[in-house]
């Protein structure tokens, strides 16, 4: 670590030679060494970036002539006064405005318990909207400027009106496809600026989970808990606790101590780069069933131009088997090729065909929606019918089946409880211990050890066993380092190609801030460089920080395959070095053309 004075003087030299850490909006991330009195080296704070994208909605609104409003840049002048939001004397200390070059749009929180310094900067929509006026348009921008800023950012904060927040959440789940970091949609029920708010609390928490956990979904903050977006749905318009998720626990709550539920936490099986698809039918409609609903309301509704419609059925997925009537028209629809999902009207529970009532409606080719809230159903029919490239059938089966964890379907649900884990129940007999929550401890601190130890050897049949015991294979040892970390330095290739398609976060940072990435690059293990980066691993502005000058170290001493690692992660290979040169002049200053020549193709 460099001390406070010499790392100053650096970040000097850093931001007239290099490209890093410059612009209006992101770009670049330090890790600072001082104490609160600004001696150096005492500690060591490490600063990771949030974008904190602000469409509108109550948190930021303003009475005017007794109506709420949405103030435009008032958000971030009231912040900078709340020192639970702002550390402006460490901003001072550290120089972070000259650093970060967006003065007026960049905050950092105080220190967290887990010594992190989250630095965050402010984009601000315009018009800001009340939620009730956003449409499928608004969620494409968000969603494209979460692409845009990916690479800058450890994660990301949407505000949002709460009115019409789990639509967009759910939507925002499916348009990102491949996700690696947190997306956390928040808001309040008051504006921020009054003196009883929920928003600070809700900003801060947000702030919180997208700065310092991997937690690769799309998520609503809200009133001290932390929930799967596509889960959620707003149950009270006057309660501080206005959102619900009926059908799954939240993923992290809020006490004295943040815990999250990483058992819950959903990851992509698939390794591949994150994209956003803004691609959305918008011929999509929900119709709720009500005793007396007549035909011709049934069959309006089902006539072009709807592509798809969420039908939202009584209890377990019933509807009248004895209105001959009604069910022709649904017939007669999904032969035409519209697509009918099945959801309930409860709150809670799922569609089933236990009932005769129900399996009425699936004769009548009615999909099953499980147990979707309504929110999630409508804007997973519009992503699924804007696929250009898919069958009809096609399409009926994507919707069965689970996407982003937005439902569970009947055949799934399968995995191994903790007390059918033979290996644990041995455990837990020689320390005389039975009950679920010891029984829960001791996974919780034996398996990442284990998974790590299984990552070394190359055992993925260990790792799956681990796995089978319902353990999360991202869970961290006491270095943070997971067992990605521990098979790309290995070059453990099958392993790594095994924890990946198991959903394993790219992006974790151990304890010295290191990718898996970054580890494999230094090991020169070109096949796991390869692999992490087809699933969209890059390396994060504070990993840059010095790589510039490690390329011209490298091309001094002529190290064309040292050179090929960085180039084949995606780097810039014309980062300059301290000194401001470039990588191919000090090549060809020691007379290492082929060297000059790679670097220069
Ligand atoms: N009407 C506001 C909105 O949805 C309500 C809120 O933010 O809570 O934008």
């Amino acid at each position: 670590m460099t001390s406070l004075s010499n790392r100053l003087n650096q970040s000097d030299v850093f931001q007239t030679k290099t490209s890093l850490c410059r612009s209006a909006v992101g770009k670049g991330c330090r890790r600072v060494s001082c104490d609160s009195s600004g001696s150096p080296d005492l500690s060591t704070d490490v600063e990771t970036r949030v974008l904190v994208i602000n469409t509108g909605g109550t948190i930021g609104m303003i009475l005017h002539d007794g109506v709420l409003s949405p103030e435009p840049n008032a958000l971030v002048k009231t912040l900078r006064t709340l020192p639970i939001l702002h550390d402006e004397p460490y901003a001072q200390r550290t120089k972070l405005y000259e650093y970060y070059k967006s003065a007026d749009k960049t905050l950092v929180l105080p220190r967290s318990k887990l010594d992190k310094r989250i630095v965050y900067t402010f984009l601000e929509y315009s018009p800001l909207l009340d939620s009730s006026n956003m449409t499928p348009k608004d969620w494409m921008t968000i969603g494209k400027d979460i692409e845009k800023y990916y690479e800058e950012y450890d994660g990301f904060v949407v505000l949002h009106g709460t009115d019409t927040m789990a639509y967009t959440a759910s939507a925002l789940s499916f348009m990102c496809e491949n996700l690696g970091k947190p997306v956390v949609l928040t808001g309040s029920q008051v504006p921020i600026f009054e003196m009883r708010s929920d928003g600070r609390d809700n900003l801060l928490g947000a702030l919180l989970i997208a700065g310092q956990f991997v937690i690769p979904e799309v998520c609503l903050y809200f009133h001290h808990k932390l929930y799967r977006g596509n889960r959620v749905t707003k149950v009270d318009s006057g309660s501080f606790k206005a959102f619900a998720s009926p059908n799954l626990p939240p993923l992290a709550n809020f006490e004295v101590d943040i815990s999250i539920n990483w058992d819950t936490v959903w990851r992509p099986s698939i390794t591949a780069k994150f994209t956003v698809n803004t691609q959305m039918n918008q011929n999509v409609g929900l119709l709720r069933l009500f005793p007396g609903i007549t035909t011709e309301t049934v069959k309006a509704f089902l006539t072009a131009p709807m592509d798809g419609v969420i039908l939202e059925t009584y209890g377990s997925g019933n509807a009248p088997d004895n209105r001959q009537d009604l069910l022709d028209e649904i017939r007669k629809a999904t032969e035409r090729g519209l697509i009918i999902v099945n959801c309930t009207q409860c709150l809670k529970g799922t569609v089933t065909i236990s009932y005769a009532t129900g399996q009425a409606l699936s004769k009548a080719g009615v999909v099953a929606g499980f147990d979707m809230t309504p929110e999630a159903a409508l804007s997973k029919l519009s992503y699924v019918l804007a696929k250009q490239d898919i069958s009809k059938e096609e399409k009926r089966k994507m919707l069965s089946r689970n996407l982003r964890g937005e439902m569970v379907a009947d055949l799934e649900g399968a995995k191994l409880s903790l007390s059918d884990s033979r290996f644990i129940q041995v455990i837990a007999r020689s320390l005389s211990i039975g009950c679920k929550e010891e029984l829960e401890a001791i996974r919780n601190a034996l398996t990442p050890a284990l998974a790590c130890a299984a990552a070394k050897n190359g055992d993925t049949e260990a790792l799956e066993a681990i796995r089978e015991m319902g353990t999360d294979l991202s869970l961290a040892n006491y270095d943070g380092r997971t067992p990605l970390h521990i098979a790309a330095c290995e070059g453990q290739v099958k392993v790594v190609q095994y924890l990946l398609s198991k959903g394993a976060t790219v992006f974790v940072k151990d304890r010295f801030g290191d990718t898996p990435l970054r580890n494999a690059i230094h090991l020169r293990r070109k096949d796991v460089v390869e692999l992490l980066r087809k699933c969209g691993a890059h390396l994060s502005p504070d990993e840059l920080q010095d790589t510039g000058t490690e390329l011209c170290r490298l091309a001094a001493s002529g190290d064309l395959e040292g050179l090929k690692i960085w180039k084949l992660a995606g780097v810039d290979m014309a980062m300059p070095g301290y000194d401001g040169k470039k990588p191919t002049e000090v090549a060809r200053t020691w007379k290492h053309n082929e060297v000059a020549d790679f670097l220069l193709a």
